[in-house]
């Protein structure tokens, strides 16, 4: 049987999109890859999201090889850009890509105190993190209340724009053949631990050697085709955020600004038909997709905490206008790492989900690991925390479905 694709990717946000990218990279290869995305599910979270790349936030808290992945992904990211950048008919687009820096503020001598034993662990990989005290932040950040007793600074973290890197990545998997189909798949047809078929919203079927799912919180229903899962895989957690512009009298942050209670990351304009805004973000609550009727709408007491944050942070708060806000739906598995690799018991299925606050930074260096899975059977040693198996005991096989059991 002719399989219409190599590889089918369902689902076009910055995770299947950078897939999309890596595998259209191969050019000998001459592979056939279509990424099927529908644009009517609710805003996807790569164009939600606040476009920080900033790994040295994770905090000791988190999984190390979280972290490591992190670190890589961060190294790997201007790698990427340039790929992009340099592989597409419009050349030195700005996708708002700075390295500015960050600054997380520190209020009291119990949070130094405490920020103090995390940051002796970053100082191996950031040599140049630094303790700035408060009038050194004065005169990175003027804008900045004064009510602190200093920030931690580091100097190589960074953001983009990305709903604008989300359409320069599609401009070049377009333009490197990649086919985008602009529909919703309904369903997996599964024979023989194959998927023999995808199946889209109108009826029709499409077929590919390799079937890789990367549709963020939407996921949960295509893995029930094919994997007997009782309880959601990937859950969706709500973050909101508030846009305010910039004008001459309130001018642009230089810093991405942290606090235990949120951020402030400068978006600078990118051509002359964009103002300067500072983004103010997030807000952070597990909902049922199932359920809520609008997951996609602001709430007041988001929109109210976010202005709240906002005025303890930048005194002068009051002369800012709100000229956007929106909520997005980060995708995050129990164990808060994402799944990357192979679903057991499918032959040609893969997976590509739960990247959850660090889709951004992580996606194109989940791409990359990803393609040299799909097409060189080469998984890098760090896909084995990322592994679907971790989360669930197989158990056995029943009307050819694999039954998985969560585990814990
Ligand atoms: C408020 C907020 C702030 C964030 N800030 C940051 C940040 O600063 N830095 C960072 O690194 N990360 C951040 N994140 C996390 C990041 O946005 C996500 O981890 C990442 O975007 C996930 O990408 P994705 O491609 O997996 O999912 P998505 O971007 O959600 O893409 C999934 C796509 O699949 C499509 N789809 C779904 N079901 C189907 C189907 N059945 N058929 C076809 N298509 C389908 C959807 O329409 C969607 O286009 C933030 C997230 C939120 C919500």
């Amino acid at each position: 049987m002719t399989q219409n694709y190599d590889v089918i990717i369902i689902g076009g946000g910055i995770v299947g999109s950078s897939l999309a990218a890596h595998l259209a990279s191969e050019k000998n290869k001459k592979l056939r890859i279509c990424v099927i995305n529908s644009t009517n599910s609710g805003m996807p979270a790569s164009e939600a999201a606040a476009g920080l790349l900033t790994p040295f936030q994770l905090n000791e808290l988190e999984n190390p090889a979280l972290k490591e992945f992190c670190f890589k992904s961060f190294e790997y990211f201007p790698k990427f850009l340039e790929t992009i950048n340099s592989g597409t008919s419009i050349k030195n687009i700005d996708l708002g890509y700075r390295q500015a820096g960050s600054l997380y503020l520190i209020f009291s001598n119990l949070e130094f105190a405490q920020k103090e034993t995390e940051i002796k662990d970053l100082r191996t990989i950031e040599p140049k993190a630094s303790f700035l005290n408060k009038a050194d932040i004065i005169k990175h950040e003027p804008l900045i209340t004064k009510d602190l007793i200093g920030a931690y600074h580091y100097p190589s973290e960074s953001y983009i724009n990305n709903p604008k890197f989300l359409k320069a990545v599609y401009l070049y998997c377009t333009e490197n053949s990649v086919e985008y189909l602009n529909t919703t798949v309904k369903k997996l047809d599964l024979r023989n631990d194959l998927i023999e078929n995808v199946v889209l919203d109108n009826g029709q079927t499409v077929s590919a050697k390799k079937v890789v799912l990367c549709n963020g919180v939407w996921a949960n229903s295509l893995l029930k085709d094919v994997c007997n899962i009782e309880q959601p895989l990937i859950k969706a957690i709500k973050g909101e955020i508030i846009r305010v512009e910039v004008c001459d009298d309130n001018p642009l942050l230089q810093k991405i600004i942290f606090c235990s209670e949120g951020y402030l990351v400068p978006r600078p304009a990118t051509n002359q038909f964009e103002n300067d805004s500072i983004l103010i973000g997030s807000t952070s609550e597990e909902i049922d997709l199932e359920k809520i009727k609008s997951p996609f709408l602001n709430t007041v007491s988001g929109i109210s905490s976010l202005t709240n944050l906002f005025k303890t942070l930048v005194p002068s708060s009051k002369e800012y206008s709100i000229n956007n806000y929106w909520a997005g739906l980060r995708p995050q598995t129990k164990d808060k790492l994402p799944i990357i690799g192979k679903i057991p018991g499918v032959k040609n299925l893969y997976c590509s989900l739960g990247h959850y606050r660090n889709g951004i930074l992580m996606g194109p260096q989940s791409g990359k690991l990803l393609k040299e899975l799909i097409l060189d059977n080469y998984e890098d040693p760090m896909l084995k925390h990322f592994q679907f198996e971790r989360l669930f005991k197989i158990q056995s096989k029943e009307k050819s479905k694999t039954v998985l059991i969560p585990q814990g």
